[in-house]
Formats: structure tokens, sequence, C-alpha cells
């Protein structure tokens, strides 16, 4: 319990100390799918059957007590303080793997050439260099099972890898061949593999939601996507919950942001949509996952020139006589 406390308020520590007040975990509530003005396949974050969501949340909890749920002043103010049901709970448990150095084994669904195999797995890889992550190609089943048919662009979120029966894939990235282009392969292998890692949509962070025209909206998903504006409603204007605070300020800049045209957005600005893996993407891999006695990739001096009161020095642990 102390240490599930001390680890959210850790993260707490980071997101309060950068002002940030988005949340970077609440998977269930939408299955985010963006649409591509450009006619490419979208992104949507595959969500477990609904008899799942309470196992799902259980076990992010076992494998990673961090994942729990805060119901903190947020939600208090959100729910009018009452307590959850245990659905509500599992819906904003996020999907983190532990802060150990993990390994988690890749398969192909589909006979995979071994050049494509190596540059697909370099680039889930390239989270490897900023946190303790790291994707190992296997030629049993893997954790993480990759298929290429269609279907768009998908990936299971963090730990409700596991409950994937092991005859069906995790991932998935329609078409990508030795031909697709290397600005594709990072653009989007890097996003699936940040959703493998746990990391939900960025777009859907409260801050970039409320840059959105509902009805601009409600018209370019049905004319791209063919979406009524509930669908639209649920895929692209409910923002994650702030009650699972945990992550970086709203970046549009993030790999896990994708691009929204200028078009739909209220002050007629795009949001931009990252393309690679981006500082701010890196640093935060690096707080939750870790790097053994180095330091993260990307320092983040201004999350180290504050913190939150209850990371203030009590009276009983100060050191005032050198050790
Ligand atoms: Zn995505």
């Amino acid at each position: 319990m102390a240490i599930r406390t001390k680890g959210i308020q850790r993260f707490l520590a980071s997101a309060d100390a950068q002002e940030g007040l988005g949340s970077a975990a609440s998977p269930h509530l939408v299955e985010s799918v963006m649409g591509e003005e450009k006619g490419e396949p979208g992104c949507s974050v595959k969500q477990l059957p609904g008899r799942l969501l309470l196992r799902a949340a259980e076990l992010a909890s076992r494998l990673n007590p961090v994942n729990e749920p805060v119901f903190g002043r947020m939600a208090a103010m959100a729910e009018g303080a009452l307590l959850p049901t245990p659905l509500a709970a599992a819906i904003v448990t996020s999907k983190y793997w532990g802060p150990k150095p993990r390994k988690l084994s890749v398969s192909f669904m589909e006979t995979t050439a071994p050049d494509l195999r190596r540059r697909i797995v370099s680039h889930l890889n390239a989270w490897a260099q900023f946190g303790c992550v790291e994707f190992v190609e296997t030629s049993e089943v893997g954790q993480i099972r990759i298929s290429r048919d269609l279907g768009g662009y998908w990936s299971y979120l963090g730990t409700d890898v596991l409950l994937i029966p092991h005859r069906l894939p995790t991932m998935n990235l329609q078409g990508f061949t030795m031909s697709t282009s290397d600005k594709e392969f990072i653009r989007v292998v890097r996003h699936e593999a940040g959703h493998t890692l746990g990391m939900p949509h960025e777009h859907m962070r409260r801050e970039l939601v409320n840059r959105i025209d509902r009805q601009k909206a409600y018209d370019h998903f049905l004319r791209t996507q063919g979406w009524t504006p509930t669908t639209v409603d649920q895929q692209v204007l409910t923002p994650l919950e702030d009650a699972s605070i945990m992550g970086t300020p709203p970046d549009q800049d993030s790999i896990m942001c994708y691009q929204l045209p200028g078009s739909i957005t209220v002050d007629g600005k795009p949001i931009r949509g990252g393309v690679d893996i981006n500082a701010s993407d890196a640093n935060f891999v690096g707080k939750i996952y870790p790097r053994i006695g180095g330091a993260p990739a990307v320092r983040n001096t201004r999350a180290e020139s504050d913190w939150p009161e209850s990371d203030d020095v009590q009276e009983s642990d100060l050191l005032i006589e050198a050790a």
C-alpha cells in the first residue's frame, strides 16, 4: 500500500511539477480511432471484451501496483465524491508493465521474411533506448503477436495483451512490407509499440479534445470514416479521465498523438500529431520504465527543480549529520 501510494505520488509529482492536468491512462472509456485525410488506416486502441475488464484491471494492478486508479481530488469533483464501482475503477486502471526491466517476446502471425521481422522489431525497440523495456523476437508464441492482415493499425493496451488468446494477434500493422517507407515505420510501428507499453492516445487528453469543434468533427468523421455523432463522441470527443493523472502535459507532438486537421479545431489550427518519439515521450517512458543505474535519456529539468509538498523532506528525515 505504501509503495502504491508512493508510486502514484511520484507520478502525480511529475505531472504537478509541470503543471500538467491531463491524464495518460484511461484506455477503456474509448476505442480511439483516428481518421487520416490521406486515406491511411487510422489507429485504434483495441478493447478487451467487457467480461474481461475487471480481470484485466486486477492483472494490471498485480503486475504494477501503480496502475491502480487514483481517486483523488479531481475524481471526487467529477463524481460528486461518490465511491467508484469496481467496474468504474477497472475502466480507469492503467495498463503499464512494471518498473522492473522487462523483455517482451514478439512473434508474427503470418509467414514473415527475416528482414521484415528484424525491421519491425527494431522500430518496436526505438523505445528501448529510453526505458527498461525491450522487444525480443521468438520463434515460439510471443507475448506480442503481430499481424499484417486487414483491419488497420491497432494494438491492445499494455498488460491487456496477456489476456488475448494465443491464436490471435495483439498488434496489427496492415500491409507493412519492406517497401513501406521508413517514415511510416517510424510513425506507425513506434506508435503501436507505445500502446503495447500502455500508452493511450495523446489526442484524447482533455486540453486537446477541448480544441476540437464538435459540429465540424461530426461532419469530418462522417465524411472520412462514416461515423455517427455518437461514435465521434466516443472515439474523439470524450477526454481521458482526469482521475488517472499520470503523464506529461498534453503534447500534440507526442508520437501517441495523431494528426487532426485544422478544419475541425476551434482555432482553425491543426493538432499536428507526432511523427516520432519526441523528448517528452522519451522522458515519460524513462519515468515509468526507469533504466537501472542510468539517468533518463532526456532530462527534465523542470521536474527536477520542483516537487509536490508530499515529497518535502520530513523533519525526521533531515540529513543534518553526514552519514
Ligand atoms: Zn493509436
